[in-house]
C-alpha cells in the first residue's frame, strides 16, 4: 500500500536525569510577507523531533539504526521505511552528530483516528538515551519531564509556550492520570490536549471529508454546585456536536451510556452532521440538557430532539467538572453558529467556520454572511488559541496562521469579484464565468453562493461601482441556474 502515511517520533532521554526527554521548537508555516498576517504569531510550539518515514522500493535488513522490538511483525513492518534517513534527519534537529552504535526501542506505535482527508497517519515512536555533550542549539531544544509539560498544558497562560499533540499522545497519556472513556473498541480517538478527546465518527458531511469529530469532554470530578449562579448549565460531562449517521448510531449510545448522567449537550450549529446523533443522546438521557443559539435550535427537527433546551447567545459560560467552558457567538457558517473555549486549556472549538484540511463552506440558506465570517475569524485571533478544534479533520496547532490563511484567501477571491464587476460583469453569470474560469463548469452552481456572499459584502463596504445595479444583480439570481445548465 503505497498510500500509507507514517511518521518517525524520537524520545531522546537526558543522560543525567532519566526522567526528562527532548523537546525541539517546531518550525512555524511559512509567513506571509504581509505585515498585517504576519503581525499574527502563534506562540511557540514544543515537541518531540520528528520526521516522516519515506517507503524503500524494497525492505531492507541492513539498516545503520539499530532498532528493537519486542514485536517481530512490527520490525518487518519497519523494514519497508528508510529508517536511517529518517533517524538522521531527526538528529539534524537538533544538531546531534549521525550516532550509528546506538540501539533505539520502540515504545509504541499510535494510529490517529479517522480525521481524513486520506489514511490515518500512524506514528511510530522511539526512545534512547543520549550520550553526553552532544552538540544541541540550545535556542531550539529543551529538556522536559510529563509533569513540567502536563502543567503547560493543562494552566495554560495566553502566548506562552506550547507542548503539541506527539508528547501527550507518546508520553502523557501513559503517565498523567487521564480518565479513561469508554469509546467502543471499533472506534479511534485522539486526546488532546489532556481531557478533551476527539471521535471522529462517519457522518452525512460534505466531500473531502466522511466524519464529524464528537469532542467529549468529562474532567473526571464531580460537579459540586461551584459557582453558584454564574454558569448559564452545569454537569459532569460535556459532548459537542453529536452528528454521526445512524450506522454509527450504536457506538454513540456506547458512549453516552458511559458518560455521567448529568450531561450538558452543545450543538454549534443545526447541520444534519452536527446533530444527526441527538436523537440518540435523548434516548439513553433524556435529563441531558442541550444548549444551542435560538436560530440553530429552530432549524433541528423535533425528531431528531423533541425535549427543551437552553437559549444560548454567546459570552455565557458553563461549568463542566469544575472547569469553566465560555461560550461564543460565532456567526458567519450560519446564522446560530457558535464556538467554545475549555479555559484552563485554552483550546477554541470552532464548528465549521475552520475545517482541518482546506476552506469552509458559507450556508447562504441559513444565514451566512461574508461580513460575519470575517468578524468572527478576527474575534478568534483576539483569543490566542492555543489550539483550534474543527469538527472535521485533524486539530491546528498553528490557529492565527491558520485564520490568517482564511483572511486572505477570501480577500483574494473578493478583489477578484470586484475586478470582474470593475471590467462590466453584471450579473450572477457574468461574475461566476469570469471569477472561476479556471474551474471546472460543474463545481459553479456551488461557487455562485460564495459569489453571492461577496456581492453582499462588497456592497455592505460600499465598494461596488456606482454603475452596478444590485437590484439588477439580485433579479439575475434566478437565471443562473439555467444559464449554466444550458452550457
Ligand atoms: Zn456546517
Ligand atoms: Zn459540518
Amino acid at each position: 500500500m503505497g498510500t500509507e502515511k507514517v511518521n518517525l517520533a524520537v524520545i531522546i532521554k537526558n543522560p543525567s536525569n532519566k526522567e526528562e526527554f527532548l523537546l525541539t521548537k517546531q518550525t512555524p508555516p511559512p509567513k506571509f510577507n504581509d505585515p498585517e498576517y504576519d503581525s499574527y504569531q502563534d506562540s511557540d510550539l514544543w515537541d518531540l523531533p520528528s520526521a516522516q518515514l519515506s517507503l524503500l522500493d524494497s525492505p531492507s535488513s541492513s539498516f545503520e539504526v539499530q532498532i528493537e522490538a519486542e514485536d517481530n511483525s512490527l520490525l518487518e513492518f519497519l523494514s519497508r521505511f528508510d529508517l536511517d534517513s529518517a533517524v538522521n534527519q531527526v538528529l539534524g534537529q537538533v544538531g546531534f552528530q549521525k550516532a550509528t552504535k546506538v540501539k533505539w526501542n520502540v515504545s509504541k506505535v499510535v494510529e490517529e483516528p479517522e480525521f481524513g482527508p486520506g489514511v490515518p497517519v500512524k506514528t511510530v515512536y522511539i526512545v534512547r538515551e543520549s550520550e553526553p555533550n552532544a552538540a544541541m542549539s540550545e535556542d531550539r531544544f529543551k529538556w522536559r519531564n510529563t509533569k513540567d509539560c502536563a502543567d503547560f498544558l493543562l494552566e495554560v497562560k495566553p502566548h506562552n509556550d506550547r507542548i503539541g499533540p506527539l508528547v501527550v499522545d507518546g508520553l502523557l497519556t501513559d503517565s498523567i492520570e487521564l480518565r479513561t472513556l469508554n469509546i467502543p473498541t471499533t472506534l479511534r480517538s485522539q486526546e488532546y490536549p489532556p481531557g478533551v478527546k476527539l471521535v471522529p465518527m462517519r457522518s452525512r458531511t460534505a466531500k473531502p471529508f466522511h466524519t464529524t469529530n464528537l469532542v467529549v469532554f468529562v474532567p473526571g470530578t464531580s460537579y459540586d454546585g461551584m459557582g453558584g449562579d454564574n454558569f448559564i448549565a452545569s454537569g459532569d460531562a460535556l459532548i459537542i456536536d453529536p452528528g454521526c449517521n445512524s450506522a454509527m448510531h450504536k457506538e454513540l449510545e456506547q458512549i453516552v451510556t458511559a458518560l455521567p448522567r448529568k450531561l450538558v449537550v452543545f450543538v454549534t450549529h443545526h447541520h444534519h452532521d452536527h446533530v444527526d446523533g441527538l436523537s440518540i443522546v435523548q434516548k439513553c438521557n433524556p435529563d441531558a440538557t442541550l444548549l444551542a443559539h435560538e436560530n440553530t435550535f429552530r432549524r433541528i427537527s423535533k425528531d431528531v430532539w423533541s425535549l427543551g433546551y437552553v437559549p444560548v447567545l454567546g459570552s455565557e459560560e458553563i461549568c463542566i467538572g469544575g472547569q469553566r467552558l465560555k461560550l461564543i457567538s460565532a456567526p458567519g457558517h450560519t446564522d446560530g453558529h457558535m464556538a467554545l473555549v475549555h479555559v484552563t486549556t485554552n483550546s477554541l472549538i470552532v464548528g465549521d467556520h475552520c475545517v482541518g484540511q482546506g476552506s469552509a463552506l458559507l450556508d447562504i440558506t441559513s444565514g451566512g454572511n461574508m461580513s460575519d465570517y470575517f468578524h468572527t475569524t478576527y474575534k478568534f485571533m483576539e483569543l490566542s488559541p492555543h489550539v483550534l478544534i474543527p469538527m472535521h479533520g485533524r486539530v491546528n496547532m498553528w490557529p492565527k496562521h491558520m485564520l490568517c490563511g482564511y483572511l486572505k484567501n477570501r480577500r483574494n477571491r473578493e478583489a477578484a469579484i470586484l475586478k470582474a464587476i470593475q471590467e462590466g460583469a453584471k450579473t450572477l453569470f457574468d461574475i461566476v464565468a469570469y471569477t472561476y474560469a479556471e474551474v471546472d463548469r460543474s463545481l459553479w452552481i456551488h461557487a455562485s453562493s460564495n459569489v453571492r456572499l461577496h456581492v453582499d459584502h462588497l456592497a455592505q463596504q460600499n465598494k461596488l461601482p456606482e454603475d452596478f445595479s444590485l437590484e439588477n444583480f439580485n433579479g439575475s439570481l434566478a437565471e443562473f441556474a439555467g444559464s449554466v445548465g444550458k452550457l
